[in-house]
């Protein structure tokens, strides 16, 4: 007898963990695993830490407690122009957990799901577990377009969800109005529903603002859209997040989340909601912050030997390898210069499934100037630059 579960146990351990591991181990500056450094908000942390002192701390609703349910439905007024009522929002343990809520709530054996590779790694074994079939299609660099003739023929009448992830983690692609538009035409087709991942809603650059494909018009009752706080603010590790949906999609998606977590500490979804009210300008002024430490990084890497590839959003950049004389496999490569030149990245192929480009490697440049400017220091030594 096998005590485990075939989909599970064939997955590795994931790639942030199993690099963040090694950049440990190895005194790695770590540009590897998507988290900021020097970026929290401290009023923010103040505000959880008289939270803790004053409470509550019982169980508030499966739903999420009133005032994040509020401020949040406030967040896609003020940010989108969407009217969203509170009881449209419902609180989860980070967006990881409304994904899976999402999924599991939603999907039933047999229906297909559409993705788009490269892709984070948690949406698939997720989806094969609820008993969903994955149809992938790709964005090629150095561009990154989408492909609308396969697209729409990753369309069958078996199709259930669309997974949207804009801006993209990995490859920091922002969706445009015309991308939208054509998606929007594709779930109006088929009768689809699309689920928005938007955890990097406030990382977008250059002047562009992001687009949820719920603000187009007619949309609204086909859209589950993703958050997480843990993005708007930097602070990861509270993993709070929501979903935000009409009732006939939040309503199956609260039956899975109820099973999984059930609920998230009050006293983070208070602090939250008094950020997502309070705290207006770190959010809305991050974007400015990051894009000047995504164009440090960028120069640092071009300066090191790499091809650096455009990113619209997100908190990483795409950088080609070639350049340097390496010809080995991204997953090769980016072991070799955590342990040898003391620089974590992540191999790009650890967001495909099969054969997928092998010579990127992912960096994160949410990190503080001290420690961008060391990681180049490090990898311009490293290849004797
Ligand atoms: N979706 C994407 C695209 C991500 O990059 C991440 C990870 N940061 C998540 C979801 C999960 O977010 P959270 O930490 O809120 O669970
Ligand atoms: N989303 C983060 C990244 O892409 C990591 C999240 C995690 O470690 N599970 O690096």
């Amino acid at each position: 007898m096998v005590h485990a579960n075939s989909i599970f146990a064939a997955c590795g351990t994931t790639i942030f963990e199993t690099m963040s591991r090694l950049a440990n181990a190895s005194g790695a500056i770590n540009l590897g695993q998507g988290f900021p450094e020097g970026l929290e908000p401290a009023a923010l942390i103040e505000r959880l830490a008289q939270a803790d002192r004053s409470g509550p701390h019982q169980y508030p609703s499966m739903m999420g407690t009133p005032n994040l349910r509020a401020a949040v439905a406030a967040h896609e007024m003020r940010e989108y122009g969407i009217q969203t009522d509170p009881a449209q929002v419902m609180v989860t343990s980070g967006a990881t957990e409304a994904l899976a809520a999402c999924f599991f709530g939603l999907i039933e054996p047999g229906d297909e799901v559409v993705l788009i590779e490269p892709l984070y790694d948690s949406y698939l074994p997720i989806i094969r577990r609820a008993g969903g079939i994955p149809k992938l299609v790709r964005v090629s660099p150095p561009e990154w377009r989408l492909p609308r003739e396969e697209l729409a023929a990753a369309f069958s009448p078996r199709t259930k969800l669309l997974v949207l992830n804009s801006p993209t983690n990995p490859c920091g692609k922002v969706y445009d109005a015309d991308d939208l538009a054509f998606i929007a035409a594709l779930l109006e087709q088929h009768d689809a529903v699309a689920m928005c991942d938007e955890v990097y809603e406030h990382l977008v650059y250059d002047g562009r603002r992001h687009r949820p494909l719920r603000s187009l018009p007619g949309m609204g009752g086909r859209i589950v859209k993703i958050g997480s706080a843990g993005k708007i603010f930097s602070l990861t590790g509270w993993k709070v997040g929501w979903v935000v949906a009409e009732a006939e999609l939040l309503t199956p998606v609260a039956k899975a989340h109820q099973f999984l977590t059930f609920t998230t500490p009050p006293a983070l979804q208070e602090t939250v909601a008094w950020g997502l009210e309070h705290q207006r300008d770190y959010y809305d002024g991050l974007a400015a912050v990051l894009e000047k430490r995504r164009d440090r990084l960028a120069a640092g890497l071009v300066q090191a030997g790499f091809g650096v590839l455009p990113a619209e959003g997100s908190y990483f950049l795409t950088a080609d390898f070639r350049p340097l004389g390496f010809d080995g496999s991204d997953v090769e490569f980016c072991r070799m210069i955590t342990e040898k030149a003391g620089v974590a990245a992540i191999p790009v192929s650890a967001f495909y499934q099969g054969e997928a480009p092998a010579h990127f490697a992912r960096f994160c440049f949410a990190k503080t100037d001290g420690a961008i400017d060391g990681a180049v220091e490090r990898l311009v030594g490293f290849f004797n630059v």
